[in-house]
């Protein structure tokens, strides 16, 4: 089947054409402007290929809730041009064809369902550290959206005492976000993340303040795997760490065999960064089987 997938991102729009086995056939990229410039040129390039069904996996906050007046918009984005836009509607009206939408996290944790490191788990959770910081989730075999959708990368860590930083969420003082965010980590020291040496301590505080938030993330959703992608992650120095401080932060508590060796348990995304892009083609798969 000929599939549209449309990753919307902050800073560009990666759009493809393939099918729900992961065969991209045409592939093309626009920067995120405004709506009202970058969303003609997305539609041009879909009404090319004849696609049957497309997928959206965006950037948030997204309304998903089916019975809302603005189900498949972006809300309170602090991307101004973009607030209240309703990229759903404006798609399924031009190409007539079923949509499939969901947050940007949760396309990348179905991309590495059906084609990476999530193959064949009901539980496993997706977490990106980049610009923001969010997860996606799957639980019992299904996408979490619950009341609005998870918003994981806000949760409360505790602050290391000799942390000066005041944090970066405008909502939060002590949020993983807000402290562990590529913007984060440049605000805190004075230079892009990319530009600290592997053996600069911001990378321990780094490795602390995510290995709390993946500690809750097992307690809470007791996952079979955790997938760590985003630009931050391509860090490679940070996957021990973390594994080291979840390892502390556990206790010893948790009897389960795949805890024992954390090394296959927190793991980088198998796509390689296509992990998003594939599963917007399975998001599309997926609004074309539901009718
Ligand atoms: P986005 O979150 O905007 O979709 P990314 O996942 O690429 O995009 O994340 C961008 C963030 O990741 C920036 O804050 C940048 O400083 C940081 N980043 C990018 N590359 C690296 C790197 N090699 N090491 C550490 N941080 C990086
Ligand atoms: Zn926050």
């Amino acid at each position: 089947m000929k599939i549209g997938a449309l990753e919307a991102g902050g800073t560009k729009m990666v759009c493809a054409a393939g099918d729900e086995y992961g065969r991209v056939t045409a592939e093309r990229q626009f920067p995120t402007e405004t709506p009202e410039t970058t969303l003609p040129q997305i539609l041009a390039f879909f009404q090319e290929q004849g696609i049957e069904a497309l997928g959206i996996g965006c950037f948030g906050p997204v309304d998903l809730r089916k019975d809302s007046p603005s189900y498949g918009s972006i809300t309170s984005t602090p991307k101004r041009d973009w607030q209240n836009c309703r990229i759903v509607p404006y798609f399924q009206e031009a190409l007539t064809i079923p949509v499939g939408f969901d947050t940007d996290v949760n396309a990348s944790m179905l991309g590495e369902l059906f084609f990476g490191a999530a193959k064949g788990l009901t539980d496993c959770l997706y977490l990106t550290v980049g610009t923001g910081i969010g997860a996606g989730i799957l639980s019992g075999g299904q996408l979490v959206h619950g009341l609005l959708h998870p918003e994981a990368g806000h949760v409360l860590v505790q602050k290391r005492p000799e942390d000066p930083y005041t944090g970066h969420c405008p909502y939060h003082p002590s949020c993983l976000e807000g402290l562990a965010s590529g913007p984060a980590l440049e605000d805190r020291w004075g230079k892009p993340a990319a530009a600290l040496p592997p053996d600069h301590p911001a990378w321990i505080w780094e490795a602390d303040y995510l290995g709390q938030a993946l500690t809750g993330y097992i307690f809470t959703l007791s996952p079979q795997r955790m997938i760590l992608g985003g630009g931050v992650m391509n860090q490679p120095q940070l996957f021990p760490l973390i594994r080291q401080r979840v390892k502390e932060l556990l206790g010893g508590y948790l009897q389960a065999k795949e805890l024992e060796n954390l090394d296959t348990f927190i793991v980088p995304p198998a796509c390689g960064g296509r992990q998003g892009i594939l599963g917007c083609l399975r998001l599309g798969y997926g609004a074309r089987q539901e009718g």
